[in-house]
């Protein structure tokens, strides 16, 4: 057995030298059970020579084939993701999505429809968090999905660079609306720390939930303190206000703090602490 191998060996060497007009090996079955000493004396790599002996030819092409396929992907997304997304994963933010993919995102500052009337993020589609926020973020969806399967979170800001966050108070700076936004000189807020977020309830068809006011409605009827009054008085509905309670019970049981003058805005961790541990992004 062990000098046919050796002459079946010999005979792939003879081919792939192209004595016989061959342009590859073909190496029947018996070629796998050559030992090692004669696997040696054809491959000039023992190790990968002792390695791939144990692998069925077919199996190494399929192994190849897949690891081939997954370097495109990933090389085929990083090409894909913006600048700015780039920029957040470098940061280590998390694409919200890459955490919990039935998480609905429709950035309002990548339109033109928000209290700026500008587009702002030039191009970012994604919503970044930090690791931990997003983390709480998943489980109030997983929350809300145990009561409520139908219903879904929908994101429509989160980790906010600083340099938007100058642009938005901007717009705001020596009016009365100033009190919503921000201002960078102090710190800026806890989006730009990658811990809040502006998030809202949908149905199964992606459309929001009535709450009373458009999110980014800077104005009274957008504070949660005052909501009982609001209703009385006709401003709110009742079904409005039970769409804000739900939101706001499923965000508090996952961690997150409500913001008084805003029903879509939660903040993960106070802004002292922000101070304290992180860096706002740039
Ligand atoms: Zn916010």
């Amino acid at each position: 057995m062990p000098m046919e191998l050796k002459r079946v060996v010999r005979r792939a060497v003879m081919r792939w030298k192209g004595k016989q007009n061959s342009p590859a090996p073909i190496l029947p079955d018996k070629f796998k059970t050559v030992s090692k000493k004669q696997c040696r004396s054809f491959h000039p790599c023992p190790r990968f020579c002792n390695f791939a002996q144990r692998i069925p030819m077919t199996d190494m092409r399929t192994i190849l084939c897949i690891f081939c396929a997954l370097c495109t992907t990933a090389l085929t997304a990083h090409a894909q993701s913006s600048p700015t997304a780039q920029t957040m994963e470098r940061l280590g933010f998390v694409d919200i999505r890459s955490v919990d993919s039935t998480i609905q995102v429709s950035l309002m500052y990548a339109r033109a429809d928000n209290f700026t009337g500008q587009v702002l993020y030039d191009d970012l589609r994604e919503a970044y968090l930090h690791p931990k926020a997003a983390q709480a973020l998943a489980k109030a969806q997983h929350i809300l999905k145990t009561t409520h399967p139908e219903l879904s979170l929908k994101v429509f800001d989160a980790a906010r660079p600083m340099h938007i966050q100058q642009k938005m108070w901007n717009t705001v700076a020596g009016t009365p609306k100033n009190i919503y936004v921000s201002n960078p000189k102090n710190g800026g807020g806890l989006h730009n720390y990658g811990m809040a977020v502006d998030v809202t309830l949908c149905d199964a068809k992606g459309d929001t939930l009535p709450m009373g006011t458009h999110i980014d409605y800077l104005g009274r009827q957008a504070h949660i303190d005052t909501e009982a009054d609001m209703v009385r008085r006709g401003q709110l509905t009742r079904q409005e206000q039970k769409n804000r309670q739900l939101l706001r019970s499923v965000m508090r049981e996952a961690g997150f703090k409500a913001l008084r003058t805003e029903w879509w805005h939660f903040n993960f961790i106070t802004r002292a602490q922000a101070k304290a541990h992180y860096k706002p992004i740039p």
